[in-house]
C-alpha cells in the first residue's frame, strides 16, 4: 500500500514537473531582426488623396436602386487624375458591376501578386456621428470620415505605393495585379468576377493581400505587445431555418405541446450540444505563436495542450465569445416568428440560426448535425444559404515570407501570428486560385479605431496613413 502512494506521488510529481519545464521553455521563437528600409514618398498628397476618396459617397445597399452610381464613377475618375504613372505604366479594366484591375507587367510571370482592396462603404447614421462622414475633414492630426479604415486606406496604400515607384522607373521582378471591388460590402459580384477572369487567363498568385486582421494590442490573453494578425483562412457561413406548419389553431385547446414549444426544444437540444472543438491550423498556429509571448499561468496551458485542452475547450464552451468561435462550429439563433395574435396557435413558425462554420466541416455535415440534435421529424430544417470554410493559406513559403518581412519592417515591435478570421470578405474568392491569400489591415488599430469600422466616428491618425503607404512600398519593391 505504502508503495502505491509512492508511485502516485511520484507521478503527480514528474506531472507537475513536465508542465511546468513545458511551460518554462516555451519561449518566443528567435526571429531575425529587420532593418526598415526608407521610403520617401510624399506623405502630404498621400493624405490629401485620402481625404479625396473619403469625399466620394460610394455607399453600397442591397437594393440596386439606392446606389448612387456616379460617386462609384467619381471615384474611379479620381483614381485616374491622382495616379497618373499608374495608368500609363498598367493596363487597366473595369470587370463586373464595380469591379476595377489594374495589371503590371513584371519581368516574370511566374509569381504574381494581386493587391485587392474595395472602395464602397456601408451607409452611416448621421445621427451618431460627431464628425461630418463625408467631408474628408482633417482636425488635430486626424482624418474623419466613412472608409478611412474600411478600407480606402488599403486602396490608397496600393495606389500610392505604385504610382511613388513607377515614377522612379521601377520594374518588378514579378507581375502584380490590383483589384478593387466597388461592392464588397454587399457580398457582390464584381471580386468574384475578378477571380473569374484571373482564373480563365491561367494566374495562380503567389501571394493575394486583402484587409482582414491588423496590427492590434490586448487580444490574446496575457500577451501585452503589438501582434500583427494575419488571417489565413475565414470561417465558412450559413443561415440555417427551423419551420413546423400545421400546428394551427385556438389558443384556448392547445395540443400538450405547441409548434413554438417544439421549436424551443430545438434550440435548447442545440445549444445544449456545442459542435466538437477543433484546433485548426490558424488556430494552433496563433496558440503555439502568441501562447509562447503570454503570461506563465497561459503558457502552462498553451504550452501544455496535450492534457489542457479539453479544460480550454470547457472554458470556451462556458464564456463563448472569440475564442469559443475559434475553437468550433458557432450557431446563434437571431429570428424568429410565430403567430400575429396572442390567442392564435401559429399555422407557421420559424426559426433562423447564422452559424460560422470551421474549417473541416461543410455546410452539409454541419445541417446533418442540427438535423440529428432536433430528433424531430415535424420540423424541417433547411439551409437558406450558405457557403463552405475556404482553403487555409500556408504560413512559409514566397508570399508568407515577403508580407512578414514587410510586416517587420514597418512595424518592428509586433508580433507576428496567423489567425482565423470570422467574418466572410471577398479574399475567400480568391482562395479558389491561390493557396496564398492573407488577409491583413495594414494599420496598427486601437480598440477604439476598431469600433468606428461599420460604426459612428471612423477615423485614421495621419502618421498611420502614412505607414500604410511605406508598407505597401516595402512590399511591392521585393516581388
Ligand atoms: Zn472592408
Amino acid at each position: 500500500m505504502t508503495y502505491f502512494w509512492i508511485a502516485l506521488a511520484a507521478l503527480v510529481v514528474a506531472f507537475f514537473a513536465v508542465i511546468i519545464i513545458r511551460a518554462l521553455r516555451f519561449k518566443p521563437r528567435a526571429t531575425e531582426a529587420v532593418a526598415p528600409t526608407g521610403v520617401a514618398a510624399d506623405e502630404q498628397a498621400a493624405i490629401a488623396h485620402l481625404a479625396d476618396m473619403i469625399r466620394c459617397k460610394t455607399i453600397s445597399y442591397y437594393e440596386d436602386e439606392r446606389i448612387d452610381k456616379a460617386e462609384f464613377a467619381k471615384f474611379r475618375a479620381l483614381l485616374r487624375r491622382h495616379y497618373p504613372t499608374v495608368f500609363e505604366r498598367c493596363s487597366y479594366e473595369e470587370i463586373g458591376p464595380s469591379g476595377v484591375l489594374f495589371f503590371l507587367k513584371g519581368k516574370s510571370a511566374e509569381k504574381p501578386a494581386v493587391f485587392m482592396s474595395h472602395y464602397d462603404v456601408v451607409p452611416v447614421n448621421e445621427e451618431q456621428w460627431t464628425k461630418p462622414a463625408f467631408d474628408g475633414l482633417v482636425e488635430d492630426g486626424i482624418l474623419w470620415g466613412r472608409g478611412t479604415l474600411d478600407t480606402k486606406c488599403t486602396l490608397l496604400g496600393v495606389m500610392e505605393a505604385a504610382e511613388h515607384l513607377l515614377s522612379d522607373g521601377f520594374v518588378p521582378e514579378n507581375d502584380m495585379y490590383f483589384a478593387f471591388a466597388g461592392d464588397e460590402e454587399v457580398a457582390g459580384k464584381s471580386q468574384p468576377v475578378i477571380v473569374e477572369t484571373l482564373r480563365a487567363r491561367g494566374i495562380v498568385p503567389a501571394l493575394v493581400l486583402d484587409e482582414g486582421g491588423a496590427v492590434v494590442e490586448g487580444v490574446f490573453p496575457g500577451v501585452k505587445q503589438p501582434c500583427a494578425l494575419i488571417g489565413i483562412a475565414e470561417k465558412g457561413l450559413m443561415d440555417v431555418q427551423f419551420v413546423i406548419e400545421g400546428a394551427g389553431g385556438h389558443a384556448s385547446a392547445p395540443p400538450s405541446h405547441t409548434g413554438i414549444g417544439r421549436l424551443a426544444r430545438a434550440v435548447t437540444r442545440i445549444e445544449a450540444k456545442p459542435f466538437p472543438a477543433t484546433l485548426t491550423k490558424p488556430v494552433a498556429e496563433m496558440f503555439d505563436t502568441l501562447g509562447r509571448r503570454s503570461s506563465f499561468v497561459y503558457r502552462l496551458i498553451f504550452a501544455n495542450l496535450w492534457c489542457f485542452l479539453p479544460v480550454l475547450d470547457a472554458i470556451c464552451k462556458k464564456s463563448g465569445g472569440e475564442l469559443n468561435a475559434m475553437m468550433r462550429t458557432t450557431c446563434a439563433f437571431t429570428m424568429a416568428e410565430g403567430s400575429k395574435a396572442s390567442n392564435v396557435l401559429p399555422p407557421r413558425a420559424r426559426m433562423v440560426a447564422n452559424l460560422r462554420i470551421i474549417s473541416g466541416s461543410t455546410c452539409e455535415s454541419t445541417l446533418k448535425r442540427l438535423k440529428t440534435l432536433v430528433a424531430d421529424d415535424g420540423i424541417a430544417v433547411s439551409i437558406i444559404h450558405g457557403t463552405d470554410p475556404c482553403k487555409i493559406s500556408h504560413t512559409q513559403g514566397y508570399g508568407w515570407e515577403k508580407l512578414t518581412h514587410a510586416i517587420a519592417e514597418t512595424w518592428p515591435e509586433a508580433e507576428i501570428s496567423p489567425y482565423l478570421m470570422f467574418a466572410a470578405s471577398d479574399s475567400r474568392h480568391h482562395s479558389a486560385i491561390s493557396e496564398n491569400v492573407y488577409r491583413f489591415s495594414t494599420m496598427e488599430l486601437t480598440k477604439e479605431e476598431r469600433a468606428g469600422i461599420h460604426g459612428h466616428d471612423e477615423h485614421i491618425p495621419l502618421e498611420k496613413i502614412v505607414k500604410t503607404v511605406q508598407f505597401y512600398v516595402r512590399l511591392m519593391r521585393t516581388l
